[in-house]
């Protein structure tokens, strides 16, 4: 068992069986999402869900209708036992990394019993405003400097930046980092990871492309489907 053991995860289709951006829309506003699905990749994606909200608030979808979705998305009860159990059984740091939203992760964290057990959410800021709407924003102000990520993260976040502002803050280095991830932007942390790093990369998302495309990684790789077998994993690294 490593000393210093760090899990990184991605939340959307990685902690969660779900994508909390669309799901919230498939459950209280199917209208608008498919207005979502048209307009993917016109607009910036952090950008184009805070429109969502906005949309869905003007139809009258309530924050409670929002937050009783997001209680009942998808979520594996493996999952949470190969959290819990790991940090019960070692001295493991658990972070989450994700470019879903404060209110979003926080929401589900605390109805699967898992918040207490992350010691950072880093994601895109959002607060209800006192009329029940949702106010998203990006993790990197459009107004402000952004980031020079080249790998190809999303305006709003470079998740491998991210990362190694993670590490810094939380000096000195991890003996391992294994970090849970789908998406095309868990591409570029990835990248960071160490010969002594696992990456556990589901088969179904756009990073098991990018990995066949591009390759590059230094770490171990396994790929996984179902959340039990993260369980498995997990129970290994104790
Ligand atoms: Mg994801
Ligand atoms: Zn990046």
């Amino acid at each position: 068992m490593a000393d210093r053991q760090l899990v990184v995860f991605d939340f959307d289709w990685s902690m969660a069986d779900q994508d909390t951006d669309r799901w919230v829309f498939e459950v209280n506003a199917p209208e608008v999402r498919r207005w979502i699905e048209d307009n993917e990749g016109k607009i910036q994606f952090t950008d184009l869900i805070a429109q969502a909200l906005r949309d869905a608030h003007a139809r009258g979808v309530t924050r409670e209708q929002l937050e009783h979705a997001l209680r009942i998305m998808p979520f594996h009860p493996a999952m949470v036992r190969a959290i819990t159990n790991l940090k019960a059984a070692s001295k493991t740091t658990f972070f989450c990394l994700s470019n879903a939203n404060s209110v979003y992760i926080s929401t589900i964290l605390k109805e699967k019993g898992l918040d207490a057990l992350f010691t950072e959410v880093v994601t895109n800021p959002a607060e209800w405003d006192p009329s029940g709407l949702l106010v998203l924003r990006r993790r990197v102000d459009p107004s402000g400097p952004q980031h020079t990520c080249t790998v190809g993260c999303s305006a709003n976040m470079c998740k491998g930046a991210e990362l190694e502002a993670f590490y810094a803050r939380h000096s000195p280095a991890f003996d391992r980092v294994v970090y849970v991830g789908d998406g095309s932007n868990d591409f570029c942390p990835a990248l960071r990871l160490r010969s002594q790093d696992l990456l556990l990369c589901r088969t179904f998302g756009g990073l098991h492309k990018r990995i066949a495309r591009d390759g590059g990684l230094k770490c171990e790789v396994k790929y996984w489907t179902g959340s039990w077998e993260v369980e498995e994993v997990f129970n290994s690294l104790q």
